[in-house]
């Protein structure tokens, strides 16, 4: 597609195998072809923290997401488009999607107002307030510059009940109409998002208004906000055959080992989640046994690497003996050697799903590959999200932004 203007922009998706429900696929951007699945590693405020554009390059990072709320509060999309946007400003030059701002709102922004118009909202580093709506994320968007952008959406948390739901998927719809009137930027591709919660009928619904649209890609968000995994994925089974076969389907803020691989087998193109490189700067190493923590005493003297399957720089370099020290000696190099494996570990998990596809075989490959893996349970996924979130309570607000008054609605 050439059409600079038209809401078809220049992505288009080509499948190159089928295997079951899942498919592997070849995505044209204009910042150059994405092998599907494909993992996109989060630079929050345009950097995937600890790593260098060199560094995700050669894991083997195809395309990379930054966060629109973020880049507002600071530096500011003026600046970012000072520099040409953000291949320029952070040095890289493959293909990034930008989120449309919607879950941070949610989730970080301590004080929001949301009604039909948009949000507003106090930022969590200065408490200064600033108001979204789709128009104005259009905009920002455009002014950062990604290859992809999203539409401005509101995610609910959960539980909601179904009015509550069935509220914000409408105005979701609603405001997706004026993200298409105000129109991407130049060569930007929209994806449309399918909000509704836990609850089919609110899926389909909010499916068939966004395909409607005619958009280049379909993204499946309010998922991960609390609901079981079992939850999740009756959601994802349902909202799939909704989405065109032909267009890419991205879900929203998935990213362990094994969801990306049940994932695939419902039939999803494209992942982000701050969750591998979060780990990784916790000392929580991937490796197709499961997660370890490096910290563990029986690393101290382990002469050998990381992962003996791993063809990281990490685990081609250093011993897991002397990862382990770094972090124990809180060495900054460990955060960084750490990323870099868990980055090329999922990458090249999204190879073997690719292999897996095209022998048409995809189905042995999940059955073996969650055979060995040994995934959180529950209580423990509950523990490591609530310790997070605290830490992230304390770290992310300043006291400027505890002491502001509310948003005033
Ligand atoms: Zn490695």
């Amino acid at each position: 597609m050439t059409d600079r203007n038209c809401t078809i922009a220049p992505l288009t998706l080509t499948i190159e195998a089928q295997s079951g429900r899942a498919r592997a696929g070849r995505l044209l951007t204009p910042h150059g072809v994405v092998p599907t699945p494909c993992f996109m590693p989060v630079g929050t405020q345009a950097t995937v923290k600890s790593v260098s554009p060199d560094d995700l390059s050669n894991v083997g990072a195809a395309m990379i997401l930054a966060n629109t709320y973020h880049l507002l509060l600071r530096p500011g999309p003026e600046i970012v488009a000072a520099h040409g946007g953000l291949h320029c400003f952070m040095g890289w030059q493959g293909p990034i999607l930008t989120d449309s701002g919607g879950f941070q709102v949610w989730s970080l922004a301590r004080l929001r107002c949301i009604d039909d118009d948009g949000v507003t909202f106090r930022s969590h580093l200065d408490g200064s307030e600033h108001r979204l709506t789709p128009e104005r994320v259009m905009a920002i968007q455009a002014q950062l510059g990604a290859d992809v952008v999203m539409a401005f959406d509101e995610c609910v948390g959960y539980p909601a009940t179904h009015t509550e739901a069935a509220a914000a998927a409408q105005r979701t719809s609603r405001w997706l109409e004026r993200c298409l009137d105000a129109r991407p930027g130049p060569g930007q591709a929209l994806f449309g998002i399918v909000q509704g919660s836990t609850f089919t009928d609110l899926r389909t619904a909010s499916a068939q208004a966004t395909v409607a649209a005619d958009l280049p890609g379909y993204a499946i968000g309010g998922l991960s906000v609390g609901e079981s995994k079992a939850e999740m994925w009756r959601i994802v089974e349902h909202t799939v055959p909704l989405l065109p076969a032909e267009r890419p389907r991205y879900l929203m803020g998935i990213g362990s080992p094994e969801d990306l691989v049940e994932a695939v087998r419902l039939g999803i193109d494209l992942f982000d989640c701050v969750l591998p490189t979060r780990a990784a700067r916790h000392a929580g190493l991937y490796t197709d046994a499961g997660r370890l923590n490096i910290r563990k005493a029986r690393f101290r003297a382990d002469l050998g690497p990381i992962d003996p399957n791993c063809d990281c720089a990490t685990c081609r370099t250093f011993t897991a003996s002397y990862v382990h020290h770094l972090f124990r000696a809180k060495e900054l190099l460990a955060y960084r050697l750490a990323t870099v494996h868990n980055l090329r570990y999922l990458t090249r998990l999204t190879e073997r799903m690719r292999a897996a596809i095209a022998a048409d075989a995809y189905e042995a490959f999940r059955d073996d590959f969650l055979a060995k893996f040994r995934a959180p349970d529950a209580r423990e996924r509950s523990r490591q999200q609530q310790r997070w979130q605290a830490a992230q309570r304390r770290a992310a607000s300043s006291p400027a932004a505890q002491s502001a008054p509310a948003a005033e609605c």
